[in-house]
């Protein structure tokens, strides 16, 4: 298709736009400059290709080969055999609950904190370990410094949930050296939502990346690595949790990260369900600001502001992920979805707007100051005193 650049273009069959950003490893070198896109195929976005493709795989199959698996990890001297990093929202409780109770495997849960634990997110995370009965490790950075690094990526690249994704990906495969267990569970690939689908036929993550990585050339923030400890103020050794991990360490233990979503038919609203049954999770009491759900991604005050900082610079809010998604498993019709849409996903989360302002120490001007530094110019026009979307959804 002969689309000019930037021009804005929807799904015909889900409501996402070609503005989606993929899910790029965040922590490679130059990753802010590099802004893969969703790839459209004839008017269809490859998260919506690919949830066709789903249709067709044979999920016993997969099952079996999950059972492999297992079959070549599992412990029979009760030690921890696998470990699922989660925070305790459904993704997470469902993974750990499923292998532990239906493949009968021991796995250590291990969690990269939230931000800030919302009061639900917390209550979750708490029945799932007590009603799902799992061990696990809650490992918190350095506030200090994480609120350092978020602030810098709020400032500097919209996009004040790098740090946090940065150590998220990195916690699996780093307990996995730290405690010599080689499988990871994670539970999706973010390939299910528009990442190249090939990616989606692979079972594992790619490690390699860690073979060339070093800490030199990395940033965070926007700001590499080793300028944050020249004029930063932030000590070489504040950044363990972030830095690149050892790939001689990673071979050593033969660490394998693998995700769940490759072997188990994977549909949110069904793991919702699960953990809710099996787990204690509860959805939110009030639907999300920004969209209509009440039980994704709620489990830290700052994913709010960081759906919202997606929605500036892409045009792309919250309601606008849901219903995609929702259109995709069969949930709700594109039309729904575009009502939801014009609804609610301009909502500014102005719930957690002082927890905003006070994680990040910036005053209400500074703060939205920064938020219209981010609009792109070819999403958002300023007409009669306010910003609105020069595109919409129809
Ligand atoms: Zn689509």
């Amino acid at each position: 298709m002969d689309l000019k650049q930037n021009e804005i273009m929807y799904c015909t069959k889900c409501i996402i736009s070609n503005q989606r950003p993929s899910s790029v490893v965040e922590f490679k070198n130059k990753s802010e400059d590099i802004k893969p896109k969703i790839t459209f195929e004839n008017g269809v976005c490859s998260a919506c290709i690919w949830a066709l493709e789903k249709e067709k795989i044979n999920w016993e199959t997969r099952r079996n080969e999950l059972e492999e698996l297992c079959d070549k990890f599992r412990s029979l001297d009760g030690s921890y055999d696998c470990i699922v990093p989660g925070s305790g929202g459904k993704d997470s409780a469902f993974a750990s609950h499923f292998l532990k109770y239906e493949l009968g495997m021991n796995p250590l849960t291990v969690t990269w904190a939230p931000h800030k634990y919302t009061e639900i997110g917390w209550k979750n995370f708490q029945s799932w370990i007590e009603i799902g009965g799992f061990d696990n490790i809650l490992i918190h950075p350095s506030g200090k410094v994480h609120k350092k690094l978020t602030k810098l990526a709020f400032q500097n690249l919209g996009h004040p949930f790098q740090p946090f994704i940065i150590g998220q990906k990195l916690i699996g495969p780093r307990t996995s050296i730290m405690y010599d267990i080689p499988l990871v569970f994670y539970g999706e690939n973010q390939a299910e939502y528009g990442n190249k689908i090939e990616d989606n036929h692979k079972p594992t993550m790619d490690l390699s990346f860690f073979s060339e990585s070093n800490s030199d050339d990395l940033t965070i923030g926007g700001i590499p690595m080793k300028k944050l400890i020249e004029d930063y103020g932030i000590n070489k050794s504040d950044l363990n949790m972030y830095n690149p991990i050892d790939y001689t360490l990673l071979k050593k233990t033969g660490t394998e990260v693998h995700y769940l979503s490759y072997y188990v038919k994977w549909d949110p609203q069904e793991m919702f369900y699960y953990a809710a049954e099996n787990t204690g999770f509860r959805p939110n009491s009030e639907r999300t600001q920004g969209s209509y759900s009440k039980y994704a991604g709620i489990d830290d005050i700052l994913e709010w502001l960081h759906f919202y900082m997606i929605f500036i610079k892409f045009g792309i809010g919250r309601a606008t992920y849901d219903a995609s998604q929702e259109i995709r498993n069969n949930k709700i019709t594109r039309e729904e979805g575009v009502a939801l849409v014009q609804k609610y996903d301009h909502e500014f989360p102005s719930k957690y707007l002082n927890d905003f302002l006070e994680y990040l120490n910036l005053d209400e001007k500074q703060f939205f100051e920064t938020i219209d530094k981010f609009r792109s110019p070819e999403i958002w026009a300023y007409q009669e005193n306010e910003w609105v979307l020069k595109t919409q959804v129809t």
